[in-house]
């Protein structure tokens, strides 16, 4: 019988101990050993992971590093040494101590010297062999595994080797072949919200679903995490389409229980066939329908969609900004014609419920002129321009709830009756809210009679508190009363309005605005 061979590395930085233990080695005789030395931690640590040794003897006081730390170290590092650790006589709790931290055995000094050193060796020896023929036949299973844990499904590589040999049977024999690639939408928010128990349970019964639905002679595979892939052989797309809409909609009426948990999965399905052009190996066949999937993944997911040649990642992200973009600018245009038409409305009903006001109307045209040129002179968007725009056509329009002999009375109005007036910024707000349309003019319209002291109505806001475009209302609508004749006033001159403006600015107008629309009106004497 051939004697083992196994090497052996002694950490022992005393040279007689390291000829004590070479000598009880040496004699034994149905093993060859070779002996080799560190005479530190350090050199342990290094020499243990530089090569791999059968069995490491320590001392636990080496100098440096203790042998508990060289051990913790060996095992965190998975270098696979088994460890013997040597401790003097009476020390024998750090070699409890030694095994509790993973070594194989300890022995004391004296036993070293004696026939315990070569059972000890035996022994490791032995574990480590049971060892390694353990995990030789766990790797061995596994490779002969071919359903996953979980889902009971074929696995990743069995799904390979079955796509590789359908493929050619069927370019060999000319037949079809499909494929359909399932993905779970939003399946992270599954976990994240209900756990990873229930998560699993959601794909064990997922891959339930899927054997239900398919024919003997279809593969059903766990393709990864959430995705799943069945091979159909003898299929062609048309009948594969078929099958993948029967997917999608069994998921989409499912609801997946656990006790009080419930919630419904939809998937994503992407599908390829042997027929696509561009297919000239199993890879091609998955990576079309995980083309397709990514494209019914972006197109809102809970669809299928088959792979087809114009499906190339760059133009389906191109595509379908460019769709959203129309659809975007489509709606743009319709929300402003809508708005228009309802601005046109409520003037033509202003106009008509109170035909005294039509000085009023005039008025907010002319507010709106002004708004306008301002908003542009304090280089807002266009976007905000529209609105103030708007909403100075629309200041007003709460006036229509008061009276008419109060609005067209030219004694000085009593307290209850400019208690009124003042609500009409407020009552506009109220028959406009109704629309839903005009979210963006509606704190234009409430507060363009706050003042920048803080002393306005209704609600006594301050500065920049304001919104932008009430404050610039409240700058158009004050010059055009002073430029137009009234019940209460004479119209004044354009200086002498700015002149008016800028002693209120400040107090009753926001200053920056008051400099900017005197810039406007300098620009445009006739406005
Ligand atoms: P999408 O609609 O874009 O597919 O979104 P998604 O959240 O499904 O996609 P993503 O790929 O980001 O998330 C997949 C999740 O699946 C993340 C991972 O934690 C989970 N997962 C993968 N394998 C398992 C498993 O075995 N059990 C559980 N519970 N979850 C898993
Ligand atoms: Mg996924
Ligand atoms: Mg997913």
């Amino acid at each position: 019988m051939s004697k083992s061979k196994i090497s052996i590395l002694v950490a022992e930085n005393s040279t007689p101990e390291i000829k004590n233990i070479k000598s009880a080695l040496q004699s034994h005789d149905d093993i060859n050993i070779s002996v080799h030395t560190a005479r530190s931690g350090s050199d342990t640590l290094e020499k243990a992971t530089d090569r791999k040794f059968d069995l490491l003897l320590m001392k636990q006081n080496m100098p440096g590093k203790n042998g508990i730390v060289v051990l913790q170290e060996i095992i965190k590092k998975k270098l696979g040494v088994p460890v013997i650790m040597i401790v003097a006589e009476g020390e024998e709790k750090l070699g409890v101590k030694a095994m509790e931290n993973g070594a194989y055995d300890y022995l004391t000094r004296d036993e070293v010297r004696t026939a315990a050193l070569n059972r000890a060796v035996h022994r490791a020896m032995q574990r480590k062999k049971l060892e390694n023929d353990i995990s030789k036949s766990l790797l061995k299973l596994e490779k002969l595994a071919i359903r996953d844990g979980l889902t009971g499904l074929y696995n990743h590589r069995h799904f390979l080797d079955v796509l590789g040999q359908e493929y050619k049977k069927s370019s060999r024999h000319v037949q079809p072949l499909s494929c359909i690639m399932i993905d779970l939408d939003y399946f992270k928010s599954v976990n994240d919200n209900h756990g990873h128990q229930f998560g699993d349970l959601v794909l064990a019964e997922s891959a339930r679903i899927l054997m239900k639905l398919v024919r003997d002679t279809d593969f059903v595979s766990r393709y990864g995490g959430e995705e799943f892939f069945i091979v159909l052989p003898n299929t062609v797309l048309q009948g594969a389409l078929i099958l993948a809409e029967r997917i999608r909609n069994a998921f989409a009426k499912n609801k997946f229980k656990n006790g009080k948990t419930s919630e419904v999965v939809t998937v994503s399905i992407g599908l390829s066939s042997i027929n696509d052009d561009n297919v000239a190996g199993a890879d091609d066949l998955i990576a079309n329908a995980d083309k397709a999937l990514y494209r019914a993944k972006a197109e809102g997911r809970n669809r299928v969609i088959a792979y087809d040649d114009k499906i190339e990642e760059g133009s389906i992200l191109k595509e379908d900004h460019n769709r959203m973009a129309s659809f975007n600018s489509k709606l743009e245009t319709f929300q402003r014609e809508i708005r228009e038409h309802c601005i046109e409305s409520a003037h033509n009903i202003l106009c008509e419920i109170e035909k005294g006001l039509g000085a009023l109307n005039e008025h907010s045209v002319r507010v709106s002129h002004y708004a306008e040129n301002l908003s542009k002179e304090l280089a807002m968007s266009d976007d905000d321009v529209g609105a103030v725009k708007r909403a100075a056509l629309l200041h007003d329009i709460g006036m229509i709830g008061i009276n008419s002999r109060i609005l067209n009375k030219k004694s000085k109005l009593t307290g209850d009756e400019y208690n009124l007036i003042k609500r009409h910024s407020n009552m506009g707000v109220k028959l406009m809210e109704k629309t839903r349309l005009f979210e963006r003019e509606l704190p234009m319209i409430l507060y363009h009679h706050e003042r920048f002291d803080g002393n306005g109505y209704p609600h006594r806001l301050r500065g920049d508190g304001i919104p932008a475009g009430a404050r610039v209302l409240a700058i158009a609508d004050s010059y055009d009363a002073m430029r137009t004749n009234s019940s209460y006033s004479k119209s004044r001159s354009a200086s002498k309005a700015i002149a008016e403006l800028k002693k209120c600015a400040g107090t009753q107008f926001d200053p920056n605005m008051v400099d900017a629309f005197i810039k406007v009106i300098k620009k445009n004497p006739d406005l």
